[in-house]
């Protein structure tokens, strides 16, 4: 079941009380307050990776957006202000139901409990179809192989009340043609039922009118016709995955220190870390040591311009991508159009406005992280790469404190060249990424998974008991070995070996995977299809099978 932390229901209660003091004065201050409020939540629900929230609070946002040009409009005119009270009504009733107070109250207390998230947290997908369509039966298998609750329903028939699914989605009993009406009508039945899920519209034909007209209808995602089951599968599992939300960092080159002051407090009341510097001289000292995602940049300065700082900066290879916004009173059309020539990525007059500057801002970070991304991802599974994975492992290792637990584990697919050779090569690429998959179905989002190798994988499981670790590799590994991958006559089996290295007995990065991958290779050595843990380093080569004492628990 959802649960919404203590945190999220104080800003909750924040919103609705700025909603009503607007509603009671009317007065434009009341309204910019509110919006602002509105944004932290939008940012807190987007940290609890609760998808379906953060969209209806964007369309909220959008439509409080639309009535901030002009201060003289307020108080807005009643049926504007009623719209928007219904659909803050639908998110705040949604996020109240959710609230769970004993639990949270017990998990802040009581030492005992396991931190963060549970690794058999349900994660419930409705499928919309007619009854018997083959694509809801095979997803259907599969969302419950990679860790998820499915349930089919028909169109015609109305959602029974209960919790709202994870996502749901809508597969057309025509592959490609537009959905008739009567689908749209369920769809934005549902939408209103549901306001806070993810809608998946499955064999949507490409053209603009269809996707327009069900996006009207409350569609998140309109996946075009011609994709596979596996493509949808692999896109709710992106729902689950975790993205590193850190800080947004912004460097402000500003000689004006009332204009830092300004920009600085804008972009704080919208969650956005900042430091400052009044001389470009120092900006690549600046920029090493504070590593900001994106850079606000005067035009005039005293040692030179901010067209010149950037152009200098864009010579640097570590800096050719980082976005660089241009704050000034520049009006000239001509000498703005210069200014992103040489460098920029957007330009913002004097005085700014700070929702705009601070959505301008998270806009250009969002696309540069999209960027840096796919850099550190492997693109055939989506988890993080070689390189990646060990600096992340180190990273955890340096927040350890002295009681931190950590398990690490090593995967290898078994026999995998033979399954390349028998059945060719898009075959295996489709048995690593099943495996993938239910890797990020399985694993919480603290977890760390990564493609280590061609079909080696790591994963670090941050404050998790070794026995209970283990418990959990050995149902990863029982249910991969039945999975099965489809071939052109019929389907295969596959089996992975794993070997575990924990906290305290192996210390650093590279002694845990070294650790982990030596008991990985006695996996191997014992037949394959199986979990070994790494001994303790007193122990010598004694190698302690803990597999079936711990399945047992
Ligand atoms: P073992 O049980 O000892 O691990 O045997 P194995 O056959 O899995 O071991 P080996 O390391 O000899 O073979 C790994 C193979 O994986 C060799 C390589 O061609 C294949 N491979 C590596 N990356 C990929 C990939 O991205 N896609 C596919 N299809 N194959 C890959
Ligand atoms: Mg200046
Ligand atoms: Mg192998
Ligand atoms: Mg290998």
């Amino acid at each position: 079941m959802l649960t919404i932390a203590h945190s999220v229901i104080a800003l909750a209660e924040t919103l609705e009380r700025r909603w009503k003091s607007y509603r009671e004065g009317g007065e434009f201050d009341h309204f910019v307050e509110f919006t602002l409020s509105l944004n932290g939540l939008t940012e807190q629900l987007n940290r609890q990776h609760l998808p379906g929230l953060v969209r209806a609070c964007q369309e909220l946002e959008n439509k409080a957006l639309a009535l901030f040009v002009d201060p003289s409009m307020h108080p807005v005119a009643i049926d504007q202000a009623n719209a928007i009270e219904r659909h803050l009504a639908i998110i705040l009733n949604e996020l109240y139901r959710h609230e769970t107070p004993a639990v949270q109250g017990r998990r802040s207390t009581d030492p005992q409990d396991e931190p963060g998230e549970a690794w058999n947290q349900p994660r419930e997908v409705l499928l919309v179809s007619r009854p018997g369509h083959p694509w809801a039966a095979s997803l259907s298998e599969q969302l419950r192989f990679f860790g998820f609750t499915p349930r089919c329903q028909a169109w015609e028939k109305e959602a029974p009340a209960q919790e709202a699914p994870l996502a749901i989605v809508f597969i057309p009993d025509r592959e490609g043609s537009a959905y008739p009406p009567a689908a749209v009508s369920a769809i934005m039945a549902m939408r209103t039922q549901f306001p806070t899920s993810y809608f998946y519209c499955l064999s949507v034909p490409s053209n603009l009118q269809s996707i327009v007209l069900l996006q009207r209808a409350g569609a998140d995602a309109c996946v075009p016709a011609g994709n596979k089951v596996s493509d949808v599968l692999s896109r709710i599992l992106d729902l689950v995955e975790t993205r590193e939300q850190e800080t947004h960092r912004v460097l402000v080159v500003e000689d004006s220190p009332t204009a830092v002051a300004h920009i600085r407090r804008s972009l704080s009341q919208h969650g956005i870390d900042s430091r400052a510097i009044n001389d470009p001289r120092q900006l690549l000292e600046a920029a090493a040591d504070y590593r900001p995602d994106a850079i606000l940049m005067d035009m005039y300065m005293p040692f030179c311009t901010g067209v010149e700082v950037t152009s200098a900066l864009r010579q640097i290879p570590e800096y050719q991508a980082l976005p660089v916004i241009y704050l000034s009173s520049e009006t000239d059309i001509a000498q703005q159009v210069e200014a992103l020539r040489l460098g920029g990525d957007q330009f913002l007059t004097k005085p700014i406005n700070p929702i705009i500057l601070a959505s301008v801002v998270k806009t250009k970070i969002e696309r540069y992280r999209d960027m840096l991304y796919s850099g550190r991802h492997d693109s055939l599974t989506g988890l993080l790469n070689h390189s990646t994975s060990k600096g992340a492992l180190e990273t955890l290792l340096r927040q350890r404190t002295g009681a931190s637990k950590l398990v690490v584990a090593m995967l290898d697919i078994d026999h995998f060249k033979s399954v390349n050779d028998n059945f060719g090569h898009p075959v295996g690429d489709q048995v690593i990424r099943s495996l993938a998959w239910l890797l990020r179905g399985r694993l919480r989002n603290t977890d760390l998974i990564g493609r280590y190798g061609g079909e080696e994988f790591i994963l670090a499981l941050p404050d998790a008991e070794l026995p209970r670790a283990i418990a959990l590799l050995e149902q990863i590994r029982e249910d991969f070995s039945v999975l099965p991958h489809a071939h052109s006559h019929g389907a295969l089996r596959a089996t992975f070996s794993c070997g575990v290295a924990a906290l305290p007995d192996y210390s650093t990065a590279s002694e845990l995977i070294e650790a982990a991958d030596q008991a990985l290779l006695q996996a191997k050595r014992a037949g394959r299809n199986r979990v070994i843990v790494a001994p303790r380093p007193d122990q010598g080569s004694v190698v302690r099978m803990q597999v079936k004492e711990a399945a047992g628990r």
